[in-house]
């Protein structure tokens, strides 16, 4: 292969026979990153992007018109009517609490269709941690319904459960469980079951880690908001910080004024010299999303062929690109995440252990040498060492790349003996 890493013949076997095995999948998600690009490409010229909308701005930020037009731009990418795309949100979770506070108001109700929402948006809706002001200590009530056994969505009672809801909430990615995420064709038919029950609702869907996997965003199949981060796919990996939310134009302003004050909304946020970034990492989106999804792709069908049970499975549609793989011990998930490690372009000599993370009822060993703190679009793998056993890969911003950190997790296992 090359002269760089030392692999043995086994390893260098499997990944040229695996990469063969790929040459289906890999031309289909090819022929998503061409739609993604043009539509992006689209956006951009559609709304006369210049180097005079990179001028950075100071201060109160009044008539940034870099990020005014930034905001078109990712409407017209997501198919909706308003987008508000900031460095200011900190992460996802800032991003999907000013839209949650930005729609709901004291008595309203909030319904989640798709089981628990992702970890760290407990403490946001009061289902952990007291004082701090979350949804409940704000009077809004929330009710989920949980998915089946299977992890899919519960179909047959999503009318009885959205009834008297003001938010109907979806997450479209599996986050770190073995549910399957939601492909926009399950989106669609989730939503719309939610609407017909109660066409009152709005629609709010968690799109982190989905972005620019398939064809089509959540908007355009009937969100009525969508919201994400930037340090996830629609960064591009070049957005150094950031989120997005987007959808109707009357909820987008909504979090507007949530995001800055109620009655100053977006005209405030000076933009300090990051727009550039964020314009560039959303050009560049579709290539780091189809190289993640790519390495995904690698790493299911490799470790597959090895008889690890892998979610998704070689061939299945993602609505994400996130990948499971269920190694069935602690040392597996050392040795791989360690593998995982040496393929990082920061931090490679790093060797990460296991540690007592707050929050978890178990260790966590993490896999990351990312150029932007905690971005998962850059290749990383964490797991929880528990059943079962299971860890949880991300990213890569080059295919190449993310393939020698695939090959060199399961060279770590090989030499421990365990593969
Ligand atoms: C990443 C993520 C979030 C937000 O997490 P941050 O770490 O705050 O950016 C929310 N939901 C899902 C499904 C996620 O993957």
């Amino acid at each position: 292969m090359n002269s760089f890493f030392t692999f043995d013949e086994k390893i260098l076997n499997l990944a040229q026979q695996t990469q063969l095995a790929c040459k289906d999948e890999f031309e289909k998600i090819d022929e998503i990153f061409e739609y993604n690009t043009a539509k992006v490409l689209n956006a951009f010229a559609k709304n006369h992007i210049s180097e005079s909308h990179f001028t950075p701005s100071t201060g109160y930020g009044y008539g940034d018109r870099g990020r005014d037009t930034l905001d078109l731009v990712l409407a017209d990418i997501f198919g909706c009517e308003d987008a508000l795309i900031r460095h200011n949100f900190v992460s996802g979770t800032h991003a999907i609490t000013t839209a949650l506070f930005g729609v709901l108001r004291p008595n309203d109700e909030m319904v989640c269709i798709t089981g628990t929402p992702y970890d760290t948006l407990h403490g946001t809706i009061g289902l952990t941690g007291e004082g701090y002001g979350s949804l409940k200590e704000f009077g809004i009530g929330y009710r989920q319904l949980d998915l089946l056994p299977d992890g899919t969505v519960d179909m047959e009672n999503i009318p009885a459960a959205v009834q008297g809801a003001k938010v109907v909430y979806i997450q479209r990615s599996r986050g770190y469980t073995l549910r399957p995420s939601l492909t926009m064709e399950k989106m669609e038919e989730v939503i719309a079951a939610a609407r017909s029950a109660n066409p009152e609702a709005i629609i709010v869907v968690d799109n982190c880690y989905g972005e620019f996997v398939q064809k089509t965003e959540p908007t355009q199949v009937g969100a009525d908001l969508i919201i994400g981060s930037l340090i996830k796919n629609p960064g591009g990996g070049i957005a150094p910080t950031g989120g997005y939310i987007a959808g109707k134009h009357k909820y987008v302003e909504m979090c507007a004024h949530r995001l800055t004050s109620p009655g100053v909304g977006r005209e405030v946020g000076c933009t300090l010299g990051h727009t550039r970034s964020l314009y560039m990492g959303l050009f560049n989106a579709p290539s780091a999303v189809a190289s993640a999804v790519k390495t995904a792709v690698f790493a299911a069908n490799l470790f597959s062929h090895l008889g690890y049970g892998v979610t998704p499975a070689p061939g299945e549609v993602r609505g994400d690109i996130i990948q499971a793989v269920k190694l069935g011990c602690a040392e597996k998930l050392i040795a791989f995440c360690q593998g995982i490690q040496k393929g990082s372009p920061v931090d490679s000599f790093v060797k990460p252990e296991p540690w007592d993370m707050p929050g978890y009822d178990s260790q966590v060993i993490m896999a990351a040498g990312a150029f932007t703190g905690g971005a998962s679009i850059e290749l990383s793998a964490d797991a929880p060492l528990r059943e079962p056993f299971a860890v949880w890969m991300q990213g890569g911003l080059t295919y190449p790349s993310g393939k020698l950190g695939v090959m060199l997790a399961a060279q770590s296992m090989l030499e421990e003996g365990i593969l």
